[in-house]
C-alpha cells in the first residue's frame, strides 16, 4: 500500500519522552508537525517541547488509544516498546515506524545477531543459554573467556559480565538474575566505529559518515566524526547498513554499533532502530541530521543529503557535568544541546556538546 507523504500540521507520536523524544521532537517541530509524546512520567523531558503529552504507561490500553486517535504515524525512541503496543497501534489503523521485525530483533540480543547472520553480515562467534547448564556447556564450547549478556533489556553495559573461566559461568549467570543470556566471544577490535543509516517508505537508504566512538564505563563518552577511515572500510560498513536495513524492510533511522578489527575487518556488535547516541554529531556537522531524516523517514518524505559539512567532537554531559553550560557557552566552536532533565543523577546523560571545526 502506497504511503501517502504527511504533510505538515500531522501529528507524529512518540513512544518515550526522554532525550531522543525531545530532540525528534524539535525537530519534527521544525518540518511544521505537531507532536505527541507518551511516557510514564508527566516531567519527561520532550513532553515539554511537544504539542500532547499522554501520561501513562507504554502498554495502557486506554492511552494507545488516545495515541492513535491523535498521532497519523507513531514511532518509538527506545527499542523496549511492548510488542503488544505497536500490535495495538497498528491495529487501531496507525502506521508504526520502524516496523515489528525490527523491533523484535533489537529486543533480543540472540535474535538480533541470528538475524544479522542470516543477513550476510558478520558479528562475534555466540551461544544462547537459558539454564546454568548451557551456561556452562557454551562457555566451555566458545571458551573462555566469554561475555555473558542478558538476553533482553540490557543497554549501557549494563546486565553483562566477562566469564574468566568455564567454572565460573553457573556463578554468573546466577549474578545476571538467571534469566535467559547470550554468550559472546571476545571482539579482538581496534577502534568503536558506528554508522547512522536510513531508509525511506520508498525503499532509498542513505548512510551517514562513520563515527569513531569512546566508551567508559560501559557508558558513550566521545564520539569522533566523519572518522579517519579507508574508503574501503567506509564502503563495507554501507554495505552492512544496507544489509540490515533492506533485511528488515526498515523504515526509519537505525544505529550500527561496529566492532573494526586489526585485518580490517568489521563486525556488528549490536543494532538500535532508532536514533542514537553516536549520531548526535550530525546535527552541528551534516546538512540534514539524524532527527530530521528520522522524521523524514517515517513521515514519508524523501530523505535529506547526509554530508559531513563539519569535523565534529562529541561529547556526552553525564550528571554535575552539564552544570558547564556557561563556560561552553563562552565557546565559539561548541554547540550545546541541554536536554531539560531536573536531576543531575551521577552517570545520567544530561546533555551533549558538539565540538566543531571545518573539514580537513
Ligand atoms: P553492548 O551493550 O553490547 O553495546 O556492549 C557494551 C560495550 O561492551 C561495547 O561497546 C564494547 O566496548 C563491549 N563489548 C560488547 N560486546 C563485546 C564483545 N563480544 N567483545 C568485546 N567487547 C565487547
Amino acid at each position: 500500500m502506497a504511503f501517502e507523504p504527511l504533510a505538515p500540521g500531522a501529528v507524529l507520536g512518540i513512544l518515550g519522552g526522554g532525550q531522543l523524544g525531545r530532540m525528534l521532537a524539535l525537530a519534527a517541530g521544525r518540518l511544521g508537525f505537531d507532536v505527541a509524546i507518551l511516557d510514564p512520567d508527566p516531567d519527561a523531558p520532550a513532553g515539554r517541547v511537544a504539542a500532547h503529552l499522554i501520561t501513562a504507561a507504554y502498554d495502557d490500553t486506554e492511552a494507545l488509544r488516545t495515541l492513535a486517535g491523535l498521532a497519523q504515524v507513531v514511532t518509538f525512541e527506545f527499542e523496549n516498546v511492548p510488542a503488544a503496543s505497536v500490535e495495538s497501534l497498528t491495529a487501531l489503523g496507525v502506521a508504526v515506524a520502524p516496523g515489528p521485525q525490527a523491533l523484535a530483533v533489537a529486543q533480543d540480543r540472540v535474535d538480533e545477531k541470528t538475524f544479522l547472520n542470516a543477513a550476510g553480515v558478520r558479528t562475534v562467534a555466540f551461544a544462547a543459554a537459558d539454564s546454568a547448564e548451557e551456561a556452562s556447556e557454551g562457555v566451555a564450547r566458545l571458551g573462555a573467556p566469554v561475555l555473558m549478556k542478558t538476553r533482553r533489556d540490557g543497554y549501557d553495559g549494563k546486565g553483562q559480565r566477562w566469564v574468566e573461566h568455564a567454572a565460573d559461568a553457573a556463578r554468573v549467570f546466577a549474578e545476571l538474575g538467571a534469566r535467559p543470556v547470550i554468550l559472546e566471544a571476545p571482539a579482538d577490535f581496534v577502534r568503536e566505529l558506528s554508522i547512522i543509516a536510513a531508509r525511506g517508505r520508498d525503499g532509498a537508504i542513505a548512510t551517514y559518515p562513520l563515527g569513531e566512538n569512546h566508551h567508559e564505563h560501559g557508558v558513550l563518552r566521545r564520539t569522533i566524526a566523519p572518522a579517519r577511515a579507508t574508503a574501503a572500510t567506509r564502503a563495507k560498513a554501507e554495505r552492512i547498513a544496507a544489509q540490515i536495513l533492506t533485511g528488515l524492510d526498515y523504515v526509519g533511522v537505525l544505529g550500527v554499533e561496529l566492532f573494526e578489527l586489526k585485518d580490517g575487518e568489521l563486525l556488528v556488535n549490536e543494532i538500535a532502530p532508532r536514533v542514537h547516541n553516536t549520531g548526535h554529531w550530525t546535527q552541528d556537522g551534516c546538512e540534514v541530521d539524524q532527527f530530521e531524516q528520522h522524521v523524514r523517514a517515517v513521515a514519508g518524505w524523501p530523505l535529506g543529503p547526509t554530508r559531513a559539512v563539519a569535523q565534529v567532537e562529541m561529547l556526552n554531559l553525564l550528571g554535575e557535568e552539564a552544570n558547564g553550560w556557561a563556560r561552553f557557552a563562552g565557546e565559539p566552536e561548541t554547540r550545546i544541546h541541554l536536554y531539560g532533565k531536573r536531576e543531575a543523577k551521577a552517570g545520567r546523560k544530561m546533555g551533549h556538546v558538539n565540538r566543531v571545526k571545518p573539514l580537513a
